[in-house]
């Protein structure tokens, strides 16, 4: 693996490769995007580049050296990855980077540190690792990783050089989910669109086997929703798909985007904007049953349930509007 490795994320690898050529690594870095656009694996092949024995004229690591391939078995002791643990970065975490970043590392070499979700960080962390990034040891190299900086202190914030992850191009994604993996087109399609911009979400969705089943289970439930069908043994079918999808938030995802996709069709009428390519001709047949008034309204309930989740709403209560929201039973008691 190495920095030609990642995908759509030339701008940010441009910018790092820069500043090794030009000798200007910055002590610390913000690297920010959405989840699996690619960063940790950005930082990971920056730290390699950075430590590498043979790295050759175009600045791209051997792969092969003794520093890379430690750091390829994650065992190099100068580069070092800091997770939550149980969903936060503990002061104990950041005391012990302080202890370890003040030992001198071997042979002149740069000492890495990556801190992974660090929008996870206690307040006590945040401040503990403050001290730090105000007065950095010179072979010291931090980089946060984090979606967003909401929760990052601003003044840790104004000492980073602050990099930024974009969304995937779903041509990139497919293009590299036909080279790495022996998929058939339609699918490499159909992923890199439900992707949405992230690679790592790709992956995951073809290693799941499972998911592909459900989705198709409850997208033959959603063809059967039709505005003005109200039937009571909807409920019972909402119930079912309930116990049998255990992640809510995908169940959620999946209806959103198929409305999303209804919308766009019935408003566009652009094919390459369709999320769910498989479904074309059934999404067009209910472009043509629902207004535009009924799928925004429930494409803002679905945003609003997904608030609701965090507050640990009913579940049943709210799915249950859910399914009168998209039967438009409002519209037609009008
Ligand atoms: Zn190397």
């Amino acid at each position: 693996m190495s920095f030609k490795d990642i995908v759509g994320q030339e701008k940010a690898v441009n910018i790092l490769l820069k500043s090794l050529k030009e000798d200007k690594v910055s002590p610390s870095y913000i690297f920010i995007g959405n989840e699996g656009v690619g960063k940790k694996f950005t930082a990971i092949e920056f730290a390699k580049t950075i430590s590498c024995l043979n790295l050759n004229n175009n600045l791209e690591a051997c792969d092969t050296c003794n520093i890379c391939n430690k750091i390829n078995k994650q065992c190099y002791p100068d580069l070092k990855i800091i997770e939550p643990i149980k969903s936060s970065i503990k002061i104990e975490q950041i005391r012990e980077l302080r202890r370890e970043i003040n030992l001198k590392p071997f042979k002149n070499r740069k000492k890495i540190y990556i801190i992974d979700q660090a929008e996870e960080m206690t307040i006590e962390a945040s401040n503990c690792l403050l001290k730090t990034i105000e007065e950095p040891p010179a072979y010291a190299i931090i980089i946060l990783i984090c979606i967003n900086t909401d929760s990052i202190l601003p003044t840790i914030i104004s000492r980073c050089r602050l990099i930024k992850f974009r969304l995937i191009d779903s041509s990139k994604i497919r293009k590299t989910l036909l080279n790495k993996i022996n998929l058939e087109k339609s699918k490499a399609e159909l992923v890199s669109k439900l992707a949405q911009g992230s690679i790592g979400k790709a992956f995951k969705l073809i290693s799941d086997k499972e998911y592909f089943n459900r989705r198709e289970k409850l997208l033959d439930y959603l063809n059967k929703v039709l505005p003005g069908k109200y039937d009571s043994n909807f409920f019972i079918n909402i119930e079912k798909i309930l116990m049998d999808i255990n992640n809510i938030e995908e169940m959620l995802e999946i209806i959103l985007l198929w409305y999303r996709d209804i919308l766009i069709i019935k408003e566009l009428g652009i094919k390459e904007y369709i999320i769910n390519s498989d479904k074309i001709e059934v999404l067009k047949e209910k472009s043509r049953v629902y207004s535009k008034e009924m799928l925004i309204d429930i494409l803002d309930y679905i945003e609003q349930i997904k608030e609701f989740m965090k507050k640990n709403i009913n579940r049943r209560l709210v799915s249950e509007r859910l399914y009168l929201k998209m039967v438009g039973v409002e519209y037609c008691l009008r």
